[in-house]
């Protein structure tokens, strides 16, 4: 059993219990909710590690309460947010990857704290929380969720896909000047230790040989400012403070570089710091095992706020007032990750209790994790060695968590058996770290990484389709079709491959290669515009102009203003000897941009058809001025 510490200093027993709502209180207390991507709780200076100056996190931990052993159900991003800002499971709120949306059915912290007339606010250090891409349905509840610009000039990350912790809270700072009357639910997100390691200077001097440390220590000086910043507003002391990291970083155990693969602590063990008003419980140290669906339960007890009926986790206030006798201490994690599938690999759930790990996977794990916290010797024998009746009752008790679950959505196929991500972890470090010199434009590296990643595994899907990508964007189109067609075959269901494809097809010229597989992208997803305009010009290559003229009619109908469709259907039209029928659009065409010499030709063909020689001759040195310049 793990011990509980309470380190009281003083006032404690004097402050009144906050959080009951029979004592009246003058004003709501602020509350602010900082979340540290890729954070390790053994990283942390305040969590034992000396390697990194966090003085500020340490200090809020000596004004708080301190859970040294926290969990997130989730080593994903986005996952592992909407799990804190909802108290739920991943497989029950839904989103496992990235660009699921937030299903409304689910309340969100931020929706509330709203109801309950909270000015809320968030502030996000990563596009891969932005709300109008890669999160939707984040932002619901906050009036003001600060998402990435839409358009963007600069090729470098900052400022397009992340931005600097300094910049995070300086954002947090300018909107909190202009909505000072409270209360306030606001949350920041710092995305600095992630992958890559780049802090600024000074820390990526003084931390050159452990830059992850270094980018951490960088986030704490974020926070530092903020906290200064809450101090000097007066709203520090009746808020109440949470700190905790979204998931760790295996920084190479396991095999594994980032995160989001494996279900080990290296990911799942994240600090958490949880600062009450007034003072309250300040330097308490607590060890029992806490996840971070209690943390949303926890914040709305202690602001007095009613929580929803079915939150996976339970409020933490009984075991800091230690009046949680009737549950014991330690509460069992479950924890999911889906993330393998992006690969074509198996899915892992895992159940963390009683100081054991069960890890369900095509070769499962268990792990005493007293005598072997790194969890290196595997204790599951599948012959029916003396392990086994520990395995036994950790897989009745995580049957027991799968009962609560809605019934996974995921195709899984009856009888398929997926690879075993601990056979997969050198592709996708591979794969994740080609992915990142995409995002930096160094196509070569990226090239180089996916080669090596088909060399390990010749049919991955993925690889195959980065690589397509990246021949297409280079212009090698043959190439890149090979490895697009690749794709295709081993992933039937990917709109996508399908569609990069058929723009591969279409630039080598291949009309019926391309008509294939547009087709069959379009099947997939019928939405898809720049698809079926691609495809529209496939038949009228073809001299198929009936079809042709069906795909640009399908796309003017979801844009009746799009110019490629309009000039699209006018060619199948004219290409059909309906002349009169092009005529009319391509004048109002012409007449709205005069300057559009494709459109003038066009125009010209379509006077000649109708017999109007005078009207085709100057259209047509219209045209012939506009090209020449
Ligand atoms: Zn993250």
């Amino acid at each position: 059993m793990k011990r509980i510490t309470l380190l009281l200093f003083g006032a404690v027993l004097i402050v009144p219990a906050w959080g009951q709502t029979a004592t009246p209180r003058k004003s709501p207390p602020d509350v602010y909710l900082i979340t540290i991507d890729t954070l390790r709780a053994d990283h942390v200076g305040c969590y034992g590690y000396k390697q990194v100056e966090t003085p500020a996190l340490d200090a809020l931990a000596a004004d708080g309460v301190r859970f040294t052993q926290a969990f997130t159900h989730s080593p994903i991003t986005n996952t592992s947010h909407i799990t804190i800002l909802t108290g739920l499971l991943p497989s029950v709120h839904g989103v496992t990857d990235f660009g699921v949306p937030l299903s409304p059915q689910h309340v969100t912290a931020a929706e509330l704290f709203k109801k309950r007339g909270y000015q809320t606010a968030a502030f996000i250090g990563a596009v891969i929380l932005d709300s109008n891409t890669l999160a939707p349905g984040l932002d619901r509840g906050f009036d003001f969720y600060d998402n990435f610009p839409t358009k963007t000039e600069t090729k470098q990350r900052w400022g397009r896909v992340e931005r600097r912790g300094m910049e995070v809270v300086a954002h947090a700072e300018s909107w909190f000047e202009k909505h000072r009357t409270g209360p306030h639910f606001v949350w920041v997100h710092l995305y600095d230790p992630h992958d890559p390691y780049e802090p600024p200077s000074p820390f990526s001097v003084k931390y050159k040989d452990h830059l992850y440390d270094g980018e951490i220590a960088y986030a704490d000086s974020a926070i530092a400012h903020w906290i200064a910043f809450l101090k000097k507003a007066g709203v520090y002391d009746n808020a109440i403070i949470v700190v905790t990291g979204d998931h760790g970083e295996g920084l190479g155990e396991h095999g594994e570089e980032t995160h989001g693969l494996f279900l080990y602590d290296s990911t799942l063990h994240v600090p958490l710091i949880l600062k009450t008003p007034a003072g309250a419980h300040h330097g308490t140290v607590i060890d029992s095992q806490v996840r971070t669906t209690d943390i949303l339960p926890t914040i709305l007890s202690a602001a007095g706020v009613a929580a929803p009926a079915e939150l996976n986790g339970e409020s933490l206030l009984p075991l800091i007032e230690q009046t949680d006798t009737a549950q014991g201490p330690n509460r069992a994690l479950f924890g999911e990750t889906d993330y393998p599938l992006r690969w074509g690999w198996a899915p892992l759930r895992a159940l963390r209790a009683d100081s054991t790990k069960w890890i369900e996977a095509p070769r499962p794990e268990l792990y005493d994790l007293q005598a072997d916290p790194k969890e290196l010797k595997n204790l599951y024998a599948p012959d029916g060695a003396g392990s086994n009746s520990k395995a036994q009752t950790m897989q009745a008790e995580m049957a027991k968590w799968k009962a609560k679950l809605p019934p996974p959505s995921n195709s899984d196929k009856p009888g398929e058996t997926l690879p075993d991500p601990k056979d997969k972890v050198a592709v996708q470090n591979l794969l994740h770290n080609a992915m990142l010199a995409s995002d930096d434009n160094r196509s070569s590296d990226a090239r180089q990484f996916l080669e090596k990643a088909l060399q390990l595994d010749p049919s991955s899907p993925t690889a195959l389709r980065q690589l397509g990508e990246l021949e297409l964007a280079g212009g090698d189109f043959a190439k890149a079709a090979v490895h697009l067609k690749r794709a295709c075959e081993l992933r039937p269901d990917d709109s996508t491959a399908a569609f990069e494809l058929g723009e591969a097809l279409e630039k080598s010229g291949n009309w019926p290669g391309a008509r294939d597989a547009l087709e069959s992208s379009l099947k997939l997803a019928p939405s898809q515009m720049t698809a079926r305009l691609l495809l529209g010009h496939v038949y009228l290559q073809l001299k198929d102009a009936k079809n042709a003229a069906d795909q640009f009619e399908a796309a003017l109908l979801v844009d009746s203003n799009n110019s490629d469709g309009r000039l699209g259907l006018a060619d199948a039209q004219i290409q059909q000897s309906d002349f009169a029928g092009a005529l009319p659009d391509l004048e109002a065409f012409t007449k709205s941009d005069p300057r559009n010499a494709a459109a003038l030709r066009l125009l010209a063909r379509a006077y000649r058809g109708l017999g109007r020689g005078q009207d085709a001759k100057r259209t047509e040195e219209q045209a012939a001025a506009l090209e020449k310049k």
